[in-house]
């Protein structure tokens, strides 16, 4: 029995079901994207998340003692990502 193939929605590839995920909300009960492309999108929602705990967690530090430290990073992170959004647009 031949392997069924599905395209990624991401990658354009031709690839064996096994290469994706099921989900089963999709009609065909597969992830539209393969698992590489998964991993990948996983793998930069994660670091976001990342980034914006380390804020909240920042900003949560500045009701402690290290108050002053804590804002002036807060601010910096933000300055940061404020500058390379200016330099990509
Ligand atoms: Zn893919």
């Amino acid at each position: 029995m031949a392997e069924e193939t599905k395209m990624c929605g991401k990658c354009h590839k031709v690839l064996p079901v096994s290469e994706f995920y099921s989900n089963k909300s999709k009609p065909d009960g597969l992830s539209g994207y393969c698992k590489e492309c998964m991993k990948e999108a996983n793998h930069r929602y994660k670091l976001e998340k990342k980034n914006k705990s380390l804020v909240v967690s920042l900003l949560e530090k500045s009701a402690e003692k290290e108050k002053e430290t804590a804002k002036f990073e807060a601010k910096e992170v933000h300055t940061t990502k404020a500058l390379s959004y200016a330099s990509l647009n």
